[in-house]
């Protein structure tokens, strides 16, 4: 129900568990992260509350600077650690987190069955990790892009490969999605305040708007690759 996304020089761990103590108030059943570190895609998932993930990232911290987080709200598939976000594709190489609903997801889900993938959970969201593997030709925004125009219904996105350890890819249509723009780091982020106790210069992103972030940089473009110019938006409130 909430996302949220880091790439720097922090420990991501960190930066996405206080992200998503922040959107607490969407409601979640259940909490996760994946970090991107030195050629490791590691994912820690827990149903309950964020203190559960707290917990167990507590006992086996995760190192890295790279990081997608998610709480999720079930919609398809109950509460518990399987469904929890965020998702693998089947090499444990690509790793997704979505804020939304998939209404094709079962034609998608039998079609990649059909050409041999196999599925861990119940959720809709599964077939996005799965469908990104399937277009994943060493270039992770091509295969997002390629990726969602397969998908109906609402998503906010967050994604990343462990072949691309220098950044990180989102999109959303019909679900919330902003970017944080930092110093030698950026955010994405469901809501403002996930990310304003690090900055308060915002992108604030239109429906199939995709935005690929590396430490240093953030490019917004459409699905089909062209450049989109955005005006900085400055927070002057406090959550
Ligand atoms: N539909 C997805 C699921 O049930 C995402 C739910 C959410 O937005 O938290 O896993």
């Amino acid at each position: 129900c909430g996302i949220v996304g880091y790439i720097g020089y922090r420990e991501a761990t960190s930066v996405l568990i206080d992200g998503l103590s922040k959107l607490e108030y969407r409601g979640y059943d259940s909490a996760g992260v994946a970090i991107l570190g030195e050629s490791k895609l590691t994912i820690a998932k827990k149903k309950g509350r964020l203190a559960n993930l707290e917990d167990r990232i507590n006992e086996f911290p995760i190192e890295g600077t790279i990081g997608i987080g998610h709480t999720r709200w079930a919609t398809h598939g109950e509460p518990s650690d399987v469904n929890s976000h965020p998702h693998f594709n089947g090499k444990e190489s690509i790793s997704v987190v979505h804020n939304g609903i998939i209404e094709n997801y079962m034609y998608l889900k039998e079609w990649l069955i059909s050409l041999g993938y196999e599925f861990k959970s119940d959720t809709d969201t599964e077939v996005i990790a799965h469908l990104v593997d399937h277009n994943y030709n060493g270039d992770i925004v091509e295969a997002v892009a390629k990726t969602v125009q397969k998908l109906e219904g609402s998503y906010a996105l967050g994604v990343v490969s462990k072949q691309e350890p220098d950044r990180l890819v989102a999109i959303r249509k019909d679900s919330p999605l902003i970017v944080g723009l930092g110093k030698g780091e950026n955010f994405i982020a469901s809501d403002i305040p996930a990310i304003l106790n690090y900055t308060r210069d915002v992108y604030l992103l239109e429906d199939k708007e995709m935005v690929v972030l590396t430490k240093d940089a953030v490019e917004i473009q459409t699905l089909e690759g062209l450049p989109v110019e955005k005006e900085i938006f400055h927070v002057t409130w406090d959550a």
